[in-house]
């Protein structure tokens, strides 16, 4: 099946749940992209600040540009003025220094808190209890120039189907609880981010709002990020 295509279908099959397709294209060019956004796909996630600086004038403006990999304070400056959303917002210093790059900007800029919700050591986010103490001290509430959307989390790289499940379920979780009990000017409680080209099923049946997916739409990656 080609780009185009696999978009297609992903389209078709997001929008019977209400749900967001990102097509994440880190490692693919930008020609890939290109056809892609020709299908009718918007959003493309890409997980280095320097990939997507480099895609992004090669592509029409109308692209909606997702960080969706892990991001480092010094960076935030190169993708403040028109990232569409963040979705690695692990650290109260993180969203500082995207609060005051967004100020710099003029802007108010979207974010995701990244929840740490796979058993394994190596993935990036928050835990759910430094999420509920950010929201139950009220820690990120002077913040201004960022608008919190939600949270996005990552399963564990694993074929135990309920495991991924569960880890998907206590993210929804968190996100009801959040969304039913902490309101402030900069949050907006619509988008739970869940679910990659393995296990965006699971994460659909789970209440995801927001699915990101790469080798799905693109093929394999000849090198993993
Ligand atoms: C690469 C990546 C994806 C997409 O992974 P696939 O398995 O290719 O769908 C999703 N989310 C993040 C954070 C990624 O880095």
């Amino acid at each position: 099946m080609s780009i185009a295509q696999n978009i297609s279908q992903f389209l078709d099959e997001v929008k019977t749940y209400g749900s967001t397709l990102i097509a994440v294209s880190k490692t693919h060019p930008a020609l890939a992209v290109r056809e892609a956004y020709e299908a009718g796909q918007l959003d493309f996630g890409e997980n280095k600040v320097q990939e997507m600086q480099d895609k992004k004038p090669e592509l029409p403006n109308g692209i909606h540009w997702h960080l969706i990999g892990h991001l480092q304070s010094n960076k935030v400056k190169y993708i403040a003025p028109y990232v569409h959303l963040i979705h690695s917002v692990d650290s109260i210093r993180l969203l500082e220094e995207i609060n005051k790059e967004g100020k710099k900007n003029n802007r108010i800029i979207p974010c995701l808190l990244q929840v740490h919700i796979a058993q394994e050591e190596t993935k990036f986010g928050a835990d759910a209890n430094d999420i509920r103490n950010w929201l139950g001290n009220r820690s990120l509430e002077s913040f201004d120039h960022v608008k919190i959307k939600g949270f996005m989390g990552m399963a564990s790289f694993t074929t135990d189907q309920q495991k991924i499940r569960h880890e998907f379920k206590e993210l929804k979780q968190l996100f009801d609880e959040s969304s039913k009990h902490y309101q402030s000017p900069n949050t907006e409680w619509a988008t739970l981010c869940m679910g990659m080209s393995a296990d965006y099923k699971i994460a659909l049946e789970e209440g995801s709002t927001m699915i990101r997916v790469g080798s799905a739409i693109f093929g394999n990656r000849t090198y993993q990020t």
